[in-house]
């Protein structure tokens, strides 16, 4: 049977295994406590906390200055006697020596690795759009299994995103928690909500290298789009290009795996600079974050998605999940949809009955775009970053997550803490810092073996409606286990 291995695509996760048989996630797991205990040993004997109170004030003024200045007027007297006050008061809030230093190459290590993710971030999404969407052109002379299938991944991955927007306006956890960074607010108040019709222009890049260039997101998205569909259609003569955004698209995940490596410093460094920055009550802050992400991955998993393969499905929920166990556990484990690939298949075809000839088809494809998980949990740390840095998203601008999750969840690659990676389109969309992501990176992994389960369970339930729609499962497999043994 044809199958894609894992091997195929460079995006599977190494097993990341070490001669000890440690993997990458034990050791973010070590680096998150060292970076606690760090960060409570500089928070400690330190000023801290009232130094970043004073670093915000500084911020402020300056930004007000900045304004004052751009605008061609003269910057307001209060301004620049506030930056005075807030200068003077940021000097004289001692701190101990080694914690300042420590403090200083924490900061280095932390920027080091943001800096490395926003150099991926555009090529990555460009690659892997126009490779993914060009072959969506074969797709659509598949016909009606295609666009099934199409329907059903725009479908669960909007509801998803929506159901994360919801959950995190009610829940709101990122309020309050502007302790956790100090330099945001001023950068991001620059972005001003958009009018819808500037909405709609900002999609359309008048120039998609400068779009690059400056990376705006939403416009390489839609140039990226454009140019799948184009070369989908061109067909047999677009091929070689198309193989060639491929051979571009292993490559730029190549990377991100050699940027990995480094994603236990980097958790220890951002983790150690932010508990030092705010105290313990950092923590409170991201376990009410990772509550309501995995809330949200709960709730649409085992209820939206669940209930919408017993009505368009007619298959028993319980029986659904304990068919397909075995993936949903390696993807929890792996973190990665193309990891579990395999199992996802063998399951769908030996546990649930689904046919050969819609598991090779739609698993795949689910594998590399349908992401409801990412895109749930992108929507929520978007909105929780903003929350965060006391800003307020117009519906205008909560529209823009929701297109840009969306979008940013079909261009994740199946790989472990691509979701992170693709987390800074969607926040560059709405104007807020790309440095929010510090934040969150020391609590991603777990999340990530959460949303990973969901995005896999969402390609299993999709295969398993499309056949059903099409008649191919075979009852005799889905219901082995009531006949009695022979
Ligand atoms: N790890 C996820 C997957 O493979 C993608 C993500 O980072 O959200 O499905």
């Amino acid at each position: 049977m044809p199958r894609p291995m894992p091997e195929e695509t460079p995006g599977q996760p190494e097993p990341a295994k070490s001669r000890k048989g440690l993997q990458l996630y034990h050791y973010v797991g070590i680096a998150l406590l060292l970076g606690v205990a760090l960060g409570w040993a500089i928070n400690g004997p330190g000023q801290w906390e009232q130094r970043v109170v004073y670093e915000r004030q500084v911020n402020i003024a300056q930004y007000k200055i900045r304004q004052a200045e751009k605008e061609g007027r003269e910057p307001a007297p209060e301004a620049l006697q506030d930056l005075a006050q807030a200068e003077a008061a940021l000097e004289a809030a001692e701190t101990p020596a080694w914690s300042s230093v420590t403090m200083e190459i924490c900061r280095t290590a932390g920027q080091l690795f943001l800096r490395l993710i926003k150099m991926i971030v555009v090529p990555l999404i460009f690659f892997s759009i126009v490779y993914s969407v060009a072959n969506l052109g074969d797709m659509a002379r598949l016909s009606r299994i295609g666009w099934k299938t199409v329907l059903y991944y725009t479908c669960t991955t909007g509801m998803a995103v929506l159901l994360g927007l919801v959950l995190v306006n009610i829940i709101q956890p990122g309020v309050g928690a502007n302790n956790l960074l100090s330099s945001g607010a001023p950068e991001a108040a620059e972005a001003g909500p958009p009018t819808p019709t500037e909405l709609l222009l900002r999609i359309v890049p008048d120039n998609p290298i400068r779009a690059m260039a400056e990376t705006d997101s939403l416009q390489i998205i839609f140039f990226a789009l454009c140019l799948g569909v184009a070369l989908g259609v061109m067909g047999k003569k677009a091929r070689v290009v198309v193989e060639i955004a491929e051979v571009l698209m292993d490559a730029m995940i190549v990377i991100v795996h050699w940027i990995l490596k480094l994603l236990p410093f980097a958790v220890l460094a951002l983790m150690a600079r932010a508990v030092g920055q705010a105290g313990i009550s950092l923590i409170l802050q991201l376990a009410k974050y990772m509550l309501t992400v995995v809330l949200g991955l709960a709730i649409h998993g085992y209820v939206v998605l669940l209930a919408a393969l017993w009505i368009f499905a007619r298959i028993q929920p319980w029986r659904f999940v304990k068919g397909v166990a075995p993936a949903l556990i390696t993807s929890f484990s792996t973190a990665s949809s193309s990891a579990t690939l395999p199992i996802t298949m063998e399951e769908c075809e030996n546990k649930v009955g689904i046919k050969e000839r819609i598991t090779s088809f739609v698993c795949p494809l689910g594998a590399t775009i349908n992401m409801d998980g990412t895109a749930l949990y992108e929507s929520v740390a978007a909105m929780f970053i903003a929350q965060a840095y006391g800003i307020e998203l117009s519906l205008g601008e909560q529209v823009m997550v929701f297109l840009t999750a969306t979008l940013a969840a079909i261009g994740a690659a199946g790989i472990p803490e691509a979701g992170l990676v693709t987390m800074a389109i969607v926040l560059r969309a709405v104007g807020l810092p790309l440095e929010g992501i510090g934040i969150i990176v020391a609590v991603d992994r777990v999340l990530d073996m959460c949303r990973t389960s969901v995005n896999v369970l969402g390609d299993c339930i999709g295969a398993a409606i499309v056949a059903r729609s099409e008649g191919e499962i075979d009852e005799d497999i889905l219901y082995a286990e009531d006949r009695p043994a022979a």
